[in-house]
């Protein structure tokens, strides 16, 4: 018996992660070639690069906090 609905298509994890670094490289490239021209995909490329280094400006942030805490009290 075969099912009256086709289920729908979901991209596969793998897939998706492929098309996610291929999107990094291409702003990378872009942004390489064109040192910033400011056009939407070097916006992109901000948006995504804030995102990626997040994680490392993390511990900065925690810093200023405690210090700010510090005065506060
Ligand atoms: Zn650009």
């Amino acid at each position: 018996m075969a099912p009256q609905v086709e289920l729908q298509r979901v991209p596969e994890p793998a897939a998706e992660s492929d098309i996610l670094r291929e999107q990094l490289d291409y702003l990378i490239e872009h942004t390489a070639q064109n040192a910033q021209c400011g056009c939407a995909e070097c916006q992109r490329y901000l948006k995504v690069r804030a995102a990626l280094i997040e994680i490392f400006a993390e511990p900065q942030a925690r810093v200023v906090e405690i210090g700010q805490l510090a005065k506060a009290a």
